[in-house]
Formats: structure tokens, C-alpha cells, sequence
């Protein structure tokens, strides 16, 4: 027989990691939902198209890390998983007329995104973001009140010392201009570019700046700041970005080499991260404003700006920081055993009646000596054990409280009701 393994770059989220997850997931929704933010679901794939036009041609994540689907029939379209959520959301936004409802429209989603990456550390074929979505205000108010959002999910989830990296990257008003004089510099240390670079010097010039080749690091400090040229109303714009900022008390550092790595993004970009680990694979979460992408996608002239923060990072940082939360509350209230390992159909019958009341309860189904069955609850972390035995002829059980070595009668009307008050004071006591 083969040995069968999850595909390279990806992994099982086995329950106590699917836990963490969870929390973050949960900790997400319900900050999204205080700012405002609707949920939303998209389908994991689109047409290839709408991330090709959507993020750019010549950009990484279309040009080597895009998960293509192979076609069925000649005629059929082509798709692709979602390498991100920001464009399937606006793909949506335009199909659905939402440039009709009240803008903006915020949206927010949790799930897997797809790239064809080369695994390691921290970087997967397939990993979770946390995106939110205000499409419809060009800002610059939103853009902080975005930022503040992000900052606030790390510290609720209890990652420390997150540092927020702004920057702006200007628009078509402004970035054409910018882009030559861009290229115009490093065409003139040509002979000191990887060859990896001098490709994206005639294709991309911007993504030279973000380059992560050591050799690249001294030629980047010197290089024209885009954040030197801005024109009026994108510089406007920034300043205003960042008084908003300082207002809300959210602590960031301007960083003129963050330019993203997608074709959508203007003015406002911004990225998370660790303090002192502002490595490419250490990014916690980055975003920015599209004010061009809606267009891109077929719609009316609209902005928006959103982020993405991806939760494996967080998974991991928070294991490094030794936090991650609990797993109180994972185990079941009661187990039910009893001294006939044979009954199955008692033991199910009072478990089903437990969790019809809305209890975490639990049957021990292997029909081994009563002994067995209260050892594997303790292990297992229950609150009480439910002892069915000779009193069940009136009606009653002994239920046994686990952690503070008392046992008493119960009549089984009475249990649920018990069992739930039990656990309750325990809660809050
Ligand atoms: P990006 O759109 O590339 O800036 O991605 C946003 C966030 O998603 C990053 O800051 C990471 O936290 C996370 N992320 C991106 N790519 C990967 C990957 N291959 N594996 C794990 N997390 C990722």
C-alpha cells in the first residue's frame, strides 16, 4: 500500500490546533461585526481572469503561485483557487450591484487562500486569512479605522509587540512619473542586480524595492522614495492617514520600501508585523487601498481598501509567545457509565437525553468494566460521571463529581437540570 500524505504546503489541522483556530475565527467575527463589517463567502475558485486582470499579469502571485485548475473540456473557462480574497469580493460586488446599496459596503470573510509557493516556515499552498472589506470611500478616515481594526485583533488575540508599516504608493496621477525615475536609477546599476531582479526591472519595477536579496539592500536605501513624489492629493491623503493614526493612539512607522505585491493597490499600504521581524515570511497580515480595482473588475469608478491577516502566522506566533488560549470547556460535562458494560442502549439512551437538553455529554460505548469507564472519563477531563447501576430500576443514577470526589443520587427526571446547574456554579464560582 502507498502511504498517503497531505499535499506539499499544506497541513491537518488536528483538534487542538483546529481549537486556536477557531478562537482566532471567533475573536475576528465578532471584532468585524462591532466595526460594522457584514460577513461574506465567495467560492474558493473564480475565473482564472478575475485574479489575472484583478491583481496584475506580472505579479508573483498570478505569474508563479496561481493554482490553476486543469480545464475538463476545451471549451470550458478556466479557473483558479483564490490566491486572495479581495478580488472575488469585488468580483461579487460588481455582479450583485452593491455599488446600489449604502457605501460603503463592508464586508468581511475567514478561510483558506490558495498559492503555489515554495513551502516553509510560515508559508503554505494553503492558509487562512482574516479579510475585511470597505468598498465604496475613498478615505482617508476609513483607511486608519481599517488599520485600528488590525491592531486591535492582535492584541485581542494576544500577539505582542505587533508593529504597523505604512506607506503610500501613490496613483495613476502620480506613479507613472515615479515608476520611470524608478527605473531610470536601477538601470543605472544594472551591473549590480540579481538576475531574478533585472527581469522584474523591465516588468515590475516597484516589486525591485520589497526585494528580500541581501544583495539588493543598499541599492534599495538609496532609491527614489515614492513617498518623495507623491502628488498633491495622494500626499494629502497620507498625511491625513497618519493623523487619523496618531488620534486613535495606534503606533506605526512610515516605510517607503513597503510597495505589496499586487498590481490593485494605491495610496494607502500597510503591513503588520512582529517588532524585529520584518523578514518577507514574517508579514502577520498586510492590506491596502484599490481605489482602481473595481473598474479592473467591470464596475463603475469605486475605492476601497481592506486587509488580509493571515491566522497561521498568528497560530504560530502565538505558540512562540506561549499563548494561544485554553482548552477549558473542549471536554464533555458528563460521561455516562455504567456497571453493566453490556447496556449500551441505557448508557446512549441517558447520554441522547443530555445532549437534547443541551449538554456536553457523552456515553462510554466500550463495554468494559465500570473501573475502566470512570478512569477514561477522568482522563478525558469530564466534569461528572453518571453512574447507571442497581437504582436505575427507581428511576435514579448516582452521578459523580469528578473533581471534588462527591457522589449522590439523582433521579433522572432531575439530571439535566442538575448537571446543568452543577456546571454552571462551577463556571462562575
Ligand atoms: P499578502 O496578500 O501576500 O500580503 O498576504 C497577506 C497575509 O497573508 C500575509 O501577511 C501573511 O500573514 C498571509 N500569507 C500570505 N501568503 C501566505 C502563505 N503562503 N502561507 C501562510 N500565510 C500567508
Amino acid at each position: 500500500m502507498p502511504t498517503f500524505r497531505a499535499p506539499r504546503g499544506t497541513r491537518d489541522l488536528l483538534p487542538d490546533e483546529r481549537a486556536v483556530f477557531d478562537r482566532l475565527q471567533r475573536i475576528a467575527a465578532h471584532l468585524a461585526a462591532r466595526y460594522g463589517y457584514r460577513p461574506i463567502e465567495t467560492p474558493l475558485f473564480e475565473q482564472a481572469a478575475v485574479f489575472e486582470r484583478g491583481l496584475g499579469e506580472v505579479t508573483d502571485v498570478v505569474e508563479k503561485e496561481l493554482f490553476r485548475l486543469a480545464p475538463r473540456t476545451e471549451e470550458s473557462e478556466a479557473w483558479a483557487l483564490r490566491p486572495e480574497p479581495t478580488a472575488g469580493i469585488v468580483r461579487a460586488y460588481v455582479q450583485h450591484g452593491m455599488q446600489t446599496w449604502p457605501q460603503p459596503v463592508k464586508l468581511t470573510t475567514t478561510g483558506p487562500m490558495f498559492r503555489y509557493d515554495r513551502p516553509q516556515a510560515g508559508r503554505y499552498r494553503q492558509f487562512w486569512q482574516f479579510d475585511v472589506e470597505a468598498i465604496g470611500d475613498p478615505g482617508p478616515a476609513v483607511d486608519a479605522e481599517i488599520i485600528e481594526l488590525g491592531t486591535r485583533f492582535y492584541a485581542e488575540v494576544g500577539v505582542t509587540g505587533v508593529e504597523v508599516l505604512v506607506n503610500s504608493i501613490g496613483d495613476p496621477a502620480c506613479r507613472p512619473a515615479y515608476l520611470a525615475e524608478l527605473a531610470g536609477y536601477y538601470r543605472g546599476h544594472v551591473a549590480s542586480l540579481p538576475p531574478t531582479e533585472l527581469d522584474r526591472l523591465e516588468r515590475n519595477v516597484m516589486r525591485l524595492l520589497d526585494s528580500k536579496d541581501p544583495a539588493m539592500a543598499e541599492l534599495n536605501a538609496a532609491a527614489p522614495r515614492i513617498t518623495d513624489r507623491l502628488c498633491e492629493a495622494c500626499a494629502a491623503h497620507f498625511e491625513s492617514v497618519k493623523a487619523h493614526l496618531s488620534a486613535l493612539g495606534v503606533p506605526f512607522r512610515v516605510e517607503p520600501g513597503l510597495v505589496r505585491g499586487l498590481d490593485y493597490y494605491t495610496r494607502t499600504a500597510f503591513e503588520y508585523y512582529v517588532a524585529g521581524r520584518e523578514g518577507q515570511q514574517q508579514a502577520l497580515g498586510g492590506g491596502g487601498r484599490y481605489d482602481g480595482l473595481v473598474q479592473l473588475l467591470g464596475g463603475k469608478p469605486t475605492p476601497g481598501i481592506g486587509f488580509g491577516l493571515g491566522l497561521d502566522r498568528v497560530a504560530l506566533v502565538l505558540a512562540e509567545q506561549g499563548g494561544g488560549g485554553s482548552r477549558a470547556g473542549d471536554g464533555p460535562l458528563a460521561v455516562v457509565v455504567g456497571a453493566d458494560p453490556e447496556d449500551t442502549i441505557t448508557r446512549l439512551r441517558i447520554a441522547t437525553d443530555l445532549r437534547a437538553a443541551g449538554l456536553r455529554a457523552r456515553a462510554d460505548l466500550a463495554r468494559r468494566k465500570l473501573g475502566r469507564q470512570l478512569e477514561a472519563a477522568g482522563k478525558e477531563g469530564a466534569h461528572f460521571a453518571v453512574i447507571v447501576g442497581d437504582e436505575l430500576a427507581q428511576g435514579q443514577v448516582q452521578v459523580r463529581d469528578l473533581l471534588a470526589g462527591t457522589q449522590r443520587i439523582v433521579t433522572l427526571a432531575d439530571l439535566a437540570r442538575e448537571l446543568a446547574r452543577a456546571d454552571a456554579g462551577h463556571r462562575h464560582g
